[in-house]
């Protein structure tokens, strides 16, 4: 062990668990409460144990806890991947695979850093991190890099954020989840080489999987024939090869959007994309060398600005989408809501796909709300006979529960009627309920069409739509009584702490809208086609159940802050009558009659 620290009962417990079976197995499952300190449990693998560890989290603001815990508790900082495009000194894109770095000066100038000045930087954003309460880190990049980048000077001596941070511990490294699942940003992992590999949150990666790896909108193409007018008016070379690819890209995608309009999650059968991909395929080496030229034009003229590379974007779609007809890449191209995109859709790959790549890592996965071992191995596919489950226990709290089967989510069911009936027992909760009610919608249109109705009347309302803002509505529900209708899976009920000032929880009562299943579209009905054609047809109903269940332990988990506290949770749909919800029900509280 490098370094002691003193750790609560629960966390020497998983460490425990945990080191001792590293030898014997190669993944792990490890449940554990939210609020217990996981986020310790991992960066002891690196601080405690000295394992090269890499920690995946969900999102950019779920990178600093690492950080803050390993300042507070190791006095150290560990390396962060940070996004190139955000923090490069010369480029600012979100298409972060163009930018190369070997021929930079900074680079140089970042590899050649003498020790004791490595030293000195690292020491000094330590200090930073102990001093200044920041969300994220790029927070602390702007802070640091800002004030040196507006003194003017040389800009090549200038130490790169993006290189800094990567080294800040040779052997312990934090990121966020794109760079783990998908390719074309992962080569950087793989090469990291882990010991150990822990992913936090983890019932999300089957979501990260599913996200599209490549796409493309109407507003793209028409931004890409802009690129390539402002291209040949500033050099004058000719971009005849990208009109071509562009009107080919541009009929195709029309057609489609004719067709199917503002869908949900259409499936596009090979037959609709075929000539797109056989023409575009017999041409793309020229489209690819011209796209080469309009990046190095664009990396000179936008220097230091904010810049988007839209021939690119149609050139690796085009590309990628070659492949699947080719049967090289195995995606599915799904249209959603007017975006093209190309999408995993074999779930039981998920673990192959994901970590296969890296071999000889242990795979720790973490979280409060673990789907079960069941679901692990049959639906994402971990190999069982490697795979350790550790449970920790789910929650900590009392909670009671009600089931009230009058109403339903159910597709069939979602009339006015039926959205009234919620609306008025979400009322009648809210007047005896003791703080704010977290009432927990399938969808965003649900949630609407609930929040509507009550609108009307004289309550502290808020409705979570697609761009709400996390914090506006925290310093609200910290200041009231609120009726809170999240979205199950969003914003609202995942990355938030309802804590109020004396650190006790500001909801009193849950209530679940319905059955928060996915809605049946196309794409969601072939992720459980591919689940059930293996030899266990009861898999898609498990697919379905228990990834609502992981939805609601979520939303749940909010309502508990401190371990003696309790909560009601208010179960509205009478499906939940069904045995494989009563059991699940009767474990997590008193249910009440
Ligand atoms: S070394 Fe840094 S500054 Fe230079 S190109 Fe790479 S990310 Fe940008």
């Amino acid at each position: 062990m490098s370094q002691v620290v003193k750790l609560r009962d629960i966390q020497e417990r998983a460490l425990k668990e945990l080191t001792n079976r590293l030898d014997n197995y190669d993944i792990f499952s490890l449940q554990m409460p939210t609020g217990s300190g996981k986020t310790l449990v991992a960066l002891a693998f690196r601080y405690m144990y000295d394992y090269r560890t890499l920690v995946c989290v969900r999102t950019r603001n779920q990178l600093m806890p690492y950080i803050r815990d390993a300042v507070k508790f190791f006095n150290t900082i560990p390396g962060v991947h940070l996004n190139k495009g955000r923090v490069c000194l010369y480029l600012n894109t979100e298409d972060t695979e163009l930018i190369r770095c070997r021929s930079c000066p900074n680079y140089k100038q970042t590899a050649g850093i003498p020790p004791e000045t490595f030293r000195r930087l690292k020491a000094a954003l330590v200090r930073a991190v102990a001093k200044e309460s920041l969300t994220d880190p790029y927070l602390l990049v702007d802070r640091v890099w800002g004030k040196l980048l507006g003194k003017g000077g040389d800009l090549s001596r200038i130490i790169c954020p993006y290189h800094l941070f990567r080294a800040l511990d040779g052997k312990a490294l934090v990121c966020t989840y794109p760079f783990l699942t998908y390719p074309h940003l992962r080569y950087y992992l793989i090469n990291y080489r882990p010991e150990i590999i822990i992913v936090d949150e983890a019932h999300n990666l089957e979501d990260a999987f599913k996200t599209g790896w490549r796409s493309i909108t109407y507003e793209a193409i028409v931004r890409a024939r802009e690129e390539l007018a402002e291209y040949e008016r500033s050099t004058g070379n000719s971009a005849k090869a990208g009109y071509y690819v562009l009107s080919l890209v541009q009929s195709w995608f029309e057609s489609i959007n004719r067709r199917y309009g503002q869908i949900e999650e259409k499936v596009i059968d090979p037959s609709e994309y075929i000539d797109l991909a056989k023409e575009g395929n017999a041409v793309l080496e020229e489209y690819a060398s011209l796209v080469s030229s309009i990046v190095r034009y664009k990396k000179g003229r936008y220097r230091r600005r904010r810049v988007r590379f839209f021939n690119y974007r149609i050139l690796a779609f085009l590309d990628l989408l070659t492949d699947v007809y080719a049967g090289v890449e195995d995606l599915v191209l799904v249209l959603n809501k007017g975006r093209a995109e190309l999408r995993r859709y074999r779930l039981r790959r998920l673990y192959r796909q994901l970590f296969g790549p890296f071999e000889g890592s242990k795979v720790i996965m973490m979280s409060g709300t673990m789907p079960s071992a069941n679901y692990l191995t049959k639906v994402w596919g971990i190999p069982s006979e490697r795979f350790y489950v550790i449970d920790l226990g789910t929650r900590y709290g009392k909670f009671t529960c009600v089931i009230n089967r009058r109403v339903s989510s159910k597709y069939e069911y979602r009339r006015k009627e039926m959205y009234y009936k919620f609306a008025k027992l979400l009322s009648g909760i809210y007047s005896t309920a003791r703080k704010s009610v977290l009432a927990v919608a399938p969808s965003y249109e649900f949630a609407g069409e609930v929040g509507r109705l009550l609108s009307m009347s004289n309550m502290s309302l808020v409705v979570e739509v697609e761009g709400t803002r996390v914090g506006d509505v925290y310093e609200r529900v910290r200041k009231g009584r609120y009726v809170i209708i999240a979205v199950a899976g969003g914003k609202l009920t995942e990355g938030v702490e309802w804590v109020g000032d004396d650190g006790s929880s500001l909801i009193s009562d849950v209530v679940l809208l319905g059955i928060p299943y996915p809605k049946p579209t196309e794409y969601e009905e072939l992720v459980r086609e591919y689940i059930s054609s293996s030899s266990n047809p009861d898999l898609q109903f498990l697919y379905q159940k228990e990834r609502a269940w992981v939805l609601i332990r979520q939303a749940i988990g909010r309502a508990i802050r401190k371990k003696d506290e309790e909560c009601t949770v208010w179960f509205l749909d009478w499906r939940y009558k069904d045995g494989w919800w009563q059991y699940r029900i009767a474990g997590l509280g008193t249910l009440r009659r």
